[in-house]
Formats: C-alpha cells, sequence, structure tokens
C-alpha cells in the first residue's frame, strides 16, 4: 500500500473526483485510465452525484472509491461488491429515490471471487453496471495468478507460465442474460462512450476492460500496451461490444409486479404501514422496548410458516420484526422452531435471549426446548401456551395449558398458539393477523374445529 500511495503518475481535476485528486496507483497502471474515464462517463451522463453509488472491494481499483468523494460509496468484501451493489439497487428502486446508478468497479481477481454474484446479477437484470479491470491477476496481493492470466503469463504464482486457459467473463456473462456486454482496452479511445452506454442502460450491464499491470506483469511478461489486443485475440476472447440488445426488464420492475402490485397471498405489502406511522408504544404495554416468542414444535406441521404470517401481520402493522427459524438437517422430522422478536424500533440482533413467550405445541418441540436450556431463562412473567398433552418442567405465573392439536390440527397448532398469544397481548390489531388466516385459509370462524378464544378466556 505505502509503495502505491508514493507512486502517483495523475493529477487530474473532475466533476466526481475529490479536486485535485491524485492516482494512488504504480506508474502506467491501467486503473488510472479507467478511473479517468468513469469520471468523464459520468460527465457526459450527467447524473447527479447524489444519483451514483460506487462500489468496490479489496484490490488495487478497490482504492478508487476515496478518490470519488462526490458520489455514494461503499467499500466492502473480496470479491462482494456485485452481491452488495444488487441489494443496494434493489433497495433503491422499491423503497427509495429509484434514481439510483450503482456501478460496481473490480479488478479480476475479485471478479474471479465473486464470479456466482456477477452470474446472478445478469440472471437477475438488476440495474447494475459491473467495471472489471482485468490486468490478468491479483496486482494489490502480490501479482497472483487469476482465473483470467492468460497461456504462458508469468505471475508470481506461475513463474513458468501460466497452462490453465482463461476465463471468457463477457460468454458468462451473455450466457447469463446479461444485455450489455463489452470487452474494452483502457486505452481505447471510446471507452467513455462504452462505458456511458453501459451505465445509462436500466438494467445489468458488464464491461471487462484489459489493462497492465506495470508492477507485477509488465516486466516480467516484456509486455506493451499495445500487447492487449494480441492477448485477447490469441484467446478468442472478443473485443468490442459484444451484447447490446437491451429487451429484458429491470429486476425491480418485475419485482415490483409480483409482490406490490398482485393480489396474491404473498404480497407482503398488502396494507403495509410504515414503521414511521407505527403508534404503539411497547415501553408503556409490555415494560420492554421489543419482544422475543418462541414457537416450537415439529417438522412438518408449519410451525415456520404460521410464525412467518405474525411476522408479516406485524410488519403490516408498522412494526419490526424478525424471524430466525431453526430446524435439523433433514427438513421433515424432528422439531421446527422459530424465534420471532417484534418491535417498534430496528432490530440489530435477532436471536431471543430472554423470551417475553413461549409456544409449544408438540413433543419434539418440547424436547428441543429443554435441550437448548431455554425454560433456564423463562420468569414469572414469561407467558407460555402448550398443548394439553405436555407437561412442561416450569411454572410460571401466566401458563396457558390449551387442546392445541385436537382443536386446530397438528398443522394448525402452531397457528392457533400464536392466534392465542395475540389475543392476550395485542401488539398490533388483531385483524391484520385474522386477515391473513382468511386470505390464506378462508373463512376464519371455520379453521378451528372448536371455540379456541372462547376456551382460552375461560381458562
Ligand atoms: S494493479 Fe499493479 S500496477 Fe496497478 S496499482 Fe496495483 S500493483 Fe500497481
Amino acid at each position: 500500500m505505502e509503495k502505491l500511495l508514493s507512486n502517483i503518475d495523475i493529477n487530474i481535476e473532475c466533476t466526481y473526483m475529490t479536486k485535485g485528486a491524485q492516482m494512488p496507483f504504480c506508474k502506467g497502471c491501467g486503473h488510472s485510465h479507467i478511473l479517468r474515464k468513469l469520471d468523464e462517463a459520468l460527465l457526459k451522463l450527467k447524473l447527479n452525484p447524489e444519483d451514483i453509488c460506487l462500489v468496490t472491494d479489496i484490490g488495487c481499483i478497490g482504492l478508487a472509491d476515496y478518490l470519488f468523494d462526490k458520489v455514494h460509496t461503499v467499500h466492502t468484501t473480496h470479491g462482494r461488491s456485485t452481491a452488495f451493489a444488487t441489494g443496494i439497487a434493489l433497495a433503491d428502486k422499491v423503497l427509495a429515490s429509484k434514481k439510483l446508478k450503482t456501478i460496481v468497479l473490480i479488478g479480476d481477481g475479485g471478479a474471479m471471487i465473486g464470479l456466482l454474484h456477477i452470474v446472478n446479477a445478469a440472471l437477475l437484470n438488476t440495474d447494475v453496471t459491473v467495471i472489471v479491470a482485468d490486468n490478468f491477476l491479483f496486482g494489490m496481493t502480490g501479482g497472483q495468478q487469476s482465473a483470467f492470466s492468460p497461456i504462458d503469463f508469468i505471475t508470481q504464482t506461475s513463474p513458468l507460465g501460466n497452462i490453465i486457459p482463461p476465463l471468457d467473463l463477457c460468454k458468462v456473462a451473455v450466457s447469463s442474460k446479461a444485455q450489455y456486454v463489452a470487452r474494452k482496452i483502457s486505452t481505447d479511445k471510446d471507452l467513455v462512450d462504452t462505458l456511458a452506454e453501459a451505465i445509462s442502460y436500466n438494467g445489468f450491464s458488464l464491461v471487462e476492460v484489459l489493462e497492465l499491470c506495470t508492477e507485477y506483469a509488465v516486466e516480467k511478461n516484456k509486455l506493451k500496451g499495445t500487447d492487449l489486443i494480441k492477448i485477447a485475440e490469441n484467446h478468442e476472447h472478443q473485443l468490442g461490444v459484444i451484447e447490446n440488445k437491451k429487451e429484458r426488464k429491470e429486476f425491480s420492475v418485475s419485482y415490483i409486479e409480483k409482490f406490490f402490485k398482485s393480489e396474491s397471498d404473498f404480497n407482503l405489502f398488502t396494507n403495509f404501514i410504515s414503521p414511521d406511522q407505527n403508534t404503539i408504544d411497547f415501553n408503556s404495554k409490555f415494560g420492554v422496548d421489543q419482544i422475543g416468542i418462541i414457537i416450537s414444535g415439529s417438522a412438518g406441521e408449519k410451525v415456520q410458516s404460521s410464525a412467518a404470517m405474525l411476522c408479516q401481520a406485524a410488519a403490516q402493522s408498522g412494526l419490526f420484526t424478525t424471524q430466525k427459524n431453526d430446524n435439523p438437517v433433514t427438513q421433515g422430522s424432528g422439531f421446527s422452531l422459530s424465534e420471532v422478536i417484534l418491535s417498534p424500533d430496528e432490530i440489530y440482533y435477532t436471536g431471543v435471549d430472554s423470551p417475553f413467550a413461549i409456544i409449544v405445541v408438540s413433543i419434539d418441540g418440547l424436547k428441543e426446548l429443554k435441550s437448548q436450556n431455554i425454560f433456564e431463562k423463562v420468569n414469572d412473567g414469561t407467558i407460555i401456551i402448550y398443548d394439553e398433552s405436555l407437561d412442561l418442567p416450569v411454572q410460571t405465573k401466566k401458563m396457558y395449558k390449551l387442546p392445541l392439536r385436537k382443536i386446530c390440527g397438528p398443522d394448525r397448532a402452531a397457528l392457533g398458539g400464536i392466534d392465542v398469544l395475540l389475543n392476550l397481548i395485542e401488539p398490533f390489531p388483531l385483524k391484520n393477523f385474522h386477515s391473513l388466516i382468511e386470505k390464506r385459509f378462508g373463512d376464519y370462524q371455520k379453521i378451528y374445529k372448536g371455540d379456541l378464544i372462547g376456551m382460552l378466556r375461560s381458562n
């Protein structure tokens, strides 16, 4: 790093970068060209700096984020920048301005580590532009061979020359249904136009830019910049704009159609109240600022999907909620357990250390609670709702023994237990939970074989 910072070869002023930013790269490194041209492409597009998010990760090119101080920048873990960018782009399109242009700057080392993230972003067609600064090796970590190293390429880890054919990332992108794919040379005069075209596309685009690492590649391989075309041609790696279809819907468009506008039971946002509008004061109602609920039963008896309905109803009521599931590797046998947290504020830890309520509906569920020592964490005030067939090893002041399995059936025992709990504490309007039940199972009055809530009241 010290070496990088002391070898400064370009001093430029521009709109999106820090005024007077000095490139920190080794003398002659292609990264300087790429960043200058990216800056020019942004200028050409006249994008508002607030509408640009640059996502980088480990590698010399990852130093770009501190140079672009006018735009949003996110520095991530090695190879994962495309995954972060996919989430950022989707969040903006669905929940925020819908204007953000999310640009990943990644080296070939990072692209190799995060290849599946690139494939996934391309398949989704999220509005992300991935610019791969491909100098055929890992520069920052000492010049090791990458999946992009050409045949016979000499690196620190292939001192006699690479014998593995290099990956054709552009072909991978095209076969992953990417709609805009280009491979350029960092000194190409029209690289600015290509980058601008890629960024302006509302969907996934990839531009691989071939360049040289002057520190680790040039001397060892006796290379000049003009050799880059030959390297591409020798491996039949097409240069120029390879794909430019722009026919697919951007992912958030399909996502919004499916999950916001559809009338299906799985529309998470039906009647959704923003947390800003939530008026529930947990502290005055429960004496705590969030409540944790453990629901435990048998695999295959819809414990986790019932817990998900609880979370959905809570979210629709303007609460924050999390669900942490646990079950054996074999999904259809043994226990099934969900830890649910409800809170009027954001939740930063998803485990339930001290349960406000426990619902246990089968012997498998009870065994698991015992094996996790959950009953050691209860106090006198913990609400425990349990099936009449079970013998519990604890006693609190709020025990509710009910024929959950008999009245609700094994598949709806957890749902019935949750319904009982909500009737007891009403952390949000009950109708929000009941309307979800009706959507899924039909008339609420007919979903249990008896009057469960009446039994609760006479308990
Ligand atoms: S990629 Fe190579 S030339 Fe460029 S900054 Fe890193 S080590 Fe130096």
